[in-house]
């Protein structure tokens, strides 16, 4: 390899403007935590800043889940209660001390977090929600009704505040301190979460579920983590709390806090550690700043609220963002020769790549794929054509392991992969791009393909190998300068360049393509064929479907035609496009456009 004198990977841009955005929020962050040791506070302004502190951990777990992973929880009270009964039960009835107390109200938020993830979260939809407002209301019950263990409505009271080596923490100015040096590590967690391999899995199931599958990511487990951290947190909220306030009952953790839980997230800014601190003391402090009103406050709250959520979707935060971004220039580009592009292809094992046999897929009554024998030969460009309807689209979401095949079995270089699921599919070198592009919208170009490089089994491992092999992808499709841009702002044609380019970061040896050239135009075909080309040449097994005949023409060196599901020709480019039932096919329909 030889040394590039211009920089390989560029180091995310530190601009100015962040460093000073940083040194601000630093300085403003130890004045805060300074403020109860400063000011001379009030009983009641302690409590309702002890308040904000305490729900604002318990609220950065719904920025875990649903913010970053979209799946939707209604619970966090009851996880908020878990961890405030620890300390509270563990204290007054069982003289554990607060530190292990604490430490148990986490694991048992984090057990039941687990147990509901891993029941729920196996299928998408939102079995979640409804199996976490089940659970909201059995611990309710119990709170309530199992007066020996828990005091029921009476509540615990007397609970005392810990001690640090050193360091009293009974007096509330001081806990309050400790409480808000807690809530930084926490915010900052959660913050920086949303950079790690872990936190673009988590947006990439967020943003498509079914893209997040195909190129590696393991959706059902990152949910279920996502879920359990958001459970941690609450069950942490709960524990400082309760010695916050020495005393709690049942109404404070029921299914209406888990809502109010919920609507300071969507208030702030879900998607935001800062956007989620800003609605949970925004909506601890506005009834106090409403109280004046007197009866309606309640109604002038309530309308604010729902104002802002149907006003501002992405919360406070996200409108403040979009300001910011609108008002400032666009980040400049970085100025990056990424590394040639490389495929790392073993070139041993049959020349027989993927092959399948009776492969069926059936939806009722209809055989959608219907006892198909494929086989695609290593290194070739093999291309699947049929009319509208005729199962392409179906046979390829088959191989990837979006479906399970009705009868029938998929190899790939001698391996069954037929009962593997699409991110074992992936790790096993498939990659494939979508008929409907299925990009993850609200990340940028740069992390889109990120996720892709992050496959398990990939060849690159740390961040700056990650960005390496990202780079190097986007550098081959031509987009390496719009890496940080959003992929929402990118035109059609692009978007699938970007979708390739995500399959390629992981280094696939086989690439499935669902119509790569539908919709664009002829100079954006031509260098498509161009781009299909190259990647022929480092090795790589193409396996694409396109209704564009002068281009399959061109590049494929096989190509199967499909009907009604079944395989109706095979062979040459040359000899299928000429056999009269191939033709017969097409009748009606016109081959040369492509269908969305
Ligand atoms: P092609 O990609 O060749 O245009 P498809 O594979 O999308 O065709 O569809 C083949 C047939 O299977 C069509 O009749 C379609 O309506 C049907 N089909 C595809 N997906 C489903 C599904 N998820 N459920 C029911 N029917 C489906
Ligand atoms: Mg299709």
């Amino acid at each position: 390899m030889t040394t590039n004198a211009t920089l390989s990977h560029p180091a995310p841009a530190t601009s100015r403007g962040a460093i000073a955005g940083g040194i601000v929020l630093a300085v403003i962050a130890v004045a805060l935590a300074a403020l109860p040791q400063i000011m001379p506070l009030s009983g009641y302004v302690l409590n309702m800043l002890m308040q904000a502190v305490t729900y604002t951990v318990a609220v950065l777990g719904l920025t875990v889940v649903l913010g970053y992973t979209g799946q939707l929880s209604l619970a966090q009270a009851a996880f908020f209660g878990i961890g405030a009964y620890a300390v509270a039960l563990g204290t007054v009835d069982y003289g554990l001390g607060f530190w292990l107390s604490m430490a148990l109200g986490l694991v048992a938020s984090a057990a039941a977090g687990a147990v509901l993830g891993l029941t729920s979260l196996r299928i998408g939809g939102h079995y979640l929600a409804m199996v976490t407002i089940a659970f909201q209301q059995i611990v309710t019950l119990v709170l309530v009704n199992s007066i020996e263990f828990t005091h029921g409505p009476d509540g615990v009271s007397g609970i005392a505040r810990p001690n640090l080596p050193g360091v009293s923490l009974t007096n509330g100015r001081a806990y309050l301190t400790f409480c808000i040096v807690v809530l930084y590590a926490v915010a900052l967690g959660v913050w920086y979460l949303r950079r790690t391999r872990l936190g673009r899995a988590m947006q990439a199931v967020r943003d498509n579920e079914l893209a997040a599958g195909v190129v590696g990511v393991h959706t059902y487990r990152t949910k279920v983590v996502a879920f359990t951290i958001s459970a941690v947190l609450g069950g942490l909220g709960g524990a400082l709390f309760a010695s916050g306030f020495s005393y709690i009952s049942p109404d404070q953790f029921s299914f209406a806090e888990s809502v109010v839980f919920l609507t300071m997230a969507l208030i702030g800014g879900v998607q935001s550690a800062f956007g989620t601190a800003l609605g949970t003391g925004l909506l601890i402090l506005l009834p106090e700043w409403l109280r004046f009103l007197k009866e309606i406050y309640l109604a002038i709250y309530g309308l604010s609220v729902i104002l802002i959520m149907v006003f501002m979707p992405e919360g406070i935060w996200g409108l403040l963002e979009r300001i910011a971004r609108g008002g400032g220039a666009k980040p400049a580009a970085a100025l990056v020769t990424p590394r040639p592009f490389r495929l790392e292809i073993a070139s041993d094992g049959p020349a027989e790549f993927l092959e399948t046999r009776g492969l069926a897929k059936h939806f009722g009554g209809l055989r959608a794929v219907d006892g198909v024998d494929l086989t695609v030969r290593r290194g070739t460009v093999h291309a699947l054509i049929g009319p509208n309807g005729s199962g392409k689209t179906t046979l390829l979401n088959v191989l990837s392991g979006l479906y399970k095949p009705t009868a029938g079995s998929v190899t790939l270089a001698g391996r069954d992969i037929t009962r593997l699921a699409p991110h074992e599919r992936c790790a096993a070198g498939v990659g494939r791009t979508f008929q409907n592009i299925r990009l993850f919208r609200s990340l940028s170009i740069l992390d889109n393909v990120l996720v892709g490089a992050q496959r398990p089994g990939a060849p690159a491992r740390g961040e700056a190998q990650l960005r390496e092999r990202a780079y190097e992808a986007l550098g081959f499709v031509g987009l390496a300068d719009k890496a940080s841009e959003l992929v929402g702002s990118l035109p059609y044609g692009h978007q699938r360049l970007v979708e390739i380019a995500r399959a390629l970061a992981g280094q696939p040896a086989l690439l499935l393509l669902d119509e790569p050239a539908a919709g664009l135009n002829p100079t954006e075909k031509q260098d498509l064929v161009g781009l299909l080309r190259r990647l022929k040449g480092h090795g790589l097994t193409i396996f694409l479907i396109d209704h564009d005949m002068a281009m399959v023409e061109r590049i494929a060196d096989h190509i199967t035609v499909l009907n009604f599901g079944k395989r109706i020709a095979e062979g040459s480019p040359r000899d299928v496009l000429r056999q009269p039932a191939v033709i017969a096919a097409y009748l009606g329909e016109v081959p040369t456009h492509g269908a969305a």
